[in-house]
């Protein structure tokens, strides 16, 4: 039996969905085919979307149409706006989610999208035939098409590790992925392990929280979708407590039996997210770790220890857990793991993602070596646009990194790879002043509706916020206030202060908060917006000079452990060389290029760089 599609996406997870949203929004039929059609859009690890930088590929999802954040509001049991204290450009969305209800919402508005066919099976293989996709399926279904997009996520051959039990799986109650490896192989992708891993999951009632100090999301709900979330669900609180030294001593006497540093797991891990052993071991004057402990919805009793990812054995991941405060009695509803799994070189795929050795065929998601929810939808949604461009015979799209984190995102990952998992962060983008949160609809709208992948609704929102805008603009250029004695100032001047807010104007004039709050970031960001022009220009400048090679590293202030690393092991020769490696963040090529400017007492380059990017 052959069934045939303009595309097929494989994986129902974060890229899967967005990638066969955006497909079949632009007009073309597409099957998203899964594995386990229950579990679209499941939540492998944390309960939460969003967070630093993460939360900005979410709005810009959203902008292009995407289900991610919509579905995250409509699910949220927490929320949270991440540096109010901090500059617009940081401000991060959190919303931490009931588990089951994001995927039942997930699951309902994948199916409410018309073109878009969902099937469940395991695709085994797929073939090229002139201009056609042949995919065979585990029950030796066809299925023909013309592009197809690969996103499977954690499952290709994917191996699961708890102390020395090693079992074949996606994740926990899933199936690993055996077959497609093969077809990825033959049609010229070198594959790669990386591993992952997820802390146990605790039962609520076994845990004493009257001593442990709460965390509640803010006082109003946040969210990231201009549509009205389906429903405002209870909002609950997290707890937080703390390993200790006894927890250590636990974790230390069992190092032998971690898969970890058994050499059992090749894959390297995510950086940013490391497994409570790794902590202890890397970290080893720390005398404690934080714990959040996150409530994975309403109706359930699971706890996400977040913080505590591990590969030790269950019966030693019980005694850890046992040391910490309100944790005395806990007991675990399954232990925590890691998982093993392939991924490509994202350097041999295209801008587009389209592979650079077979036409019509895309990768987007873990599988391109990210870790993360909201990286894997955002890449999906890039490869989606573009198999609908390339199903039309137009050209693809080339990244544009003054855009969006999404494009940055595309970028870093196609033109300077990837050794480990890959998560985003503000300081990847030499545009993050530019690339806010809050803008992220202004500078991606006009892309989704030439792509035709936004909705009409969509579009009449985002000119009646742009007509509130407007109105509040002109008010502020219109109304005058007296600041001292001598002098009126415009209040859209007035506003510019650090101080001054538009509640504080008490203006009587409705404008919806979202206007509020983009009219206030105007105001007060103007200065800042001229300093990245400045930083840009430096950057610029400073690429063609060349890094002595006795330059000293470790004198540069302020730099990551991570840059330090990247740095010392491709020992660049020049700024430009230094731009060039991969997960070397613009900021930091900034500061070491200044560092090494002055050490080499280039005054004349060094006032001139210091001065314009004060
Ligand atoms: P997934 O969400 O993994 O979805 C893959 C999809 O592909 C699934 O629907 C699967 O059924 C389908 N599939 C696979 N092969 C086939 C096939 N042959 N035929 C049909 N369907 C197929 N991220 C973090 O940021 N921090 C963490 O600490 C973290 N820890 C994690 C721990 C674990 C144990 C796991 C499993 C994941 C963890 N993640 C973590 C990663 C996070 O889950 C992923 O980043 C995210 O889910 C990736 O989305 P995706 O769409 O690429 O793939």
């Amino acid at each position: 039996m052959s069934q045939t599609f303009d595309a097929v996406v494989i994986g129902g997870g974060h890229a899967g969905i967005e990638a066969a949203r955006a497909i079949a929004a632009s007009g073309h039929s597409v099957a998203l085919v899964s594995m386990d059609v229950k579990k679209l859009g499941a939540m492998s690890c944390n309960p939460a979307i969003g967070g630093v930088a993460k939360s900005h590929l979410v709005a810009e999802v959203d902008a292009l149409g995407g289900l991610m954040g919509f579905v995250a509001d409509s699910a949220g049991i927490q929320s949270r706006r991440l540096n109010m204290n901090r500059g617009p450009a940081v401000r991060s969305t959190r919303i931490q989610c009931d588990k089951d209800r994001y995927v039942r919402t997930m699951a309902d508005e994948v199916r409410s999208v018309q073109g878009l066919t969902i099937l469940q099976a395991e695709v085994q293989s797929m073939k090229n035939v002139r201009t056609k996709w042949i995919l065979r399926t585990a029950t030796a279904e066809e299925i023909e098409c013309r592009a197809i997009v690969v996103t499977t996520g954690t499952f290709m051959r994917g191996l699961m590790f708890c102390g020395d039990d090693r079992k074949e799986g996606g994740r926990v109650g899933d199936a690993a992925s055996k077959q497609l490896s093969q077809s990825i192989m033959d049609i010229g992708h070198k594959l790669t392990r990386l591993k992952t891993g997820t802390p146990a999951r605790l039962n609520a009632k076994t845990i004493n929280f009257e001593n442990l100090e709460k965390q509640w999301g803010d006082p109003e709900l946040r969210r990231f979708s201009w549509r009205e979330p389906r429903e405002k669900l209870p909002q609950l609180s997290c707890y937080m407590t703390y390993t200790n030294e006894r927890t250590h001593d636990v974790i230390r006497a069992n190092f032998h039996k971690s898969p970890l540093f058994s050499g059992d797991i090749v894959g390297l891990g995510p950086r940013y997210c490391p497994s409570i052993e790794d902590k202890v071991k890397r970290f080893a004057d720390r005398s404690r770790h934080q714990i959040f402990l996150e409530p994975e919805g309403l109706d359930t009793i699971s706890i996400y220890p977040n913080g505590m990812s591990t590969s030790l054995p269950p019966d030693t991941q019980l005694e850890f857990f046992r040391t910490i405060a309100g944790l005395e009695a806990v007991e675990l509803l399954r232990p925590g793991y890691a998982v093993e799994y392939d991924t490509i070189d994202p350097t041999d795929l295209m801008p587009s993602f389209m592979s650079k050795n077979a036409q019509g065929l895309f990768f987007a998601g873990q599988v391109n070596r990210t870790s993360g929810y909201e990286e894997a939808a955002s890449q999906g949604l890039w490869a989606g646009l573009n198999v609908s461009l390339f199903l039309k015979d137009k050209p693809m799209l080339k990244p544009d990194r003054s855009r969006s984190y999404m494009e940055t995102l595309v970028d870093d990952l196609t033109a300077k790879g990837t050794a480990e998992p890959y998560r985003m962060f503000t300081s990847r983008s030499e545009y993050r002043l530019l690339l806010r949160e809050d803008n992220a609809m202004e500078r991606l709208i006009g892309l989704g509706v030439s792509l035709g992948v936004v909705s009409e609704f969509h579009v009449k929102h985002y000119e009646e916020l742009c007509s509130e805008i407007d109105k509040g603009r002109k008010h502020l250029e219109s109304h005058r206030i007296r600041v001292n004695k001598d002098k009126v100032i415009s209040m859209m001047e007035y506003l510019k202060r650090p101080e001054v807010t538009w509640e504080s104007l008490g203006q009587n004039i409705s404008v919806s908060d979202r206007a509020v709050e983009i009219l206030e970031v105007e105001a007060k960001y103007e200065g800042y917006l001229g300093r990245q022009e400045l930083e840009l220009s430096a950057l610029a400048k400073l690429k063609a000079s060349s890094l002595d090679p006795n330059f000293n590293i470790d004198l540069v202030p302020s730099l990551s452990r991570e840059v330090v690393e990247k740095y010392k092991l491709a020992k660049p020769a020049t700024v430009h060389e230094l731009s060039e490696i991969s997960g070397m963040p613009p900021t930091a090529v900034l500061l070491i290029a200044k560092a090494a400017a002055r050490s080499r007492g280039i005054q004349g380059l060094t006032r001139d760089v210091s001065h314009e990017t004060k």
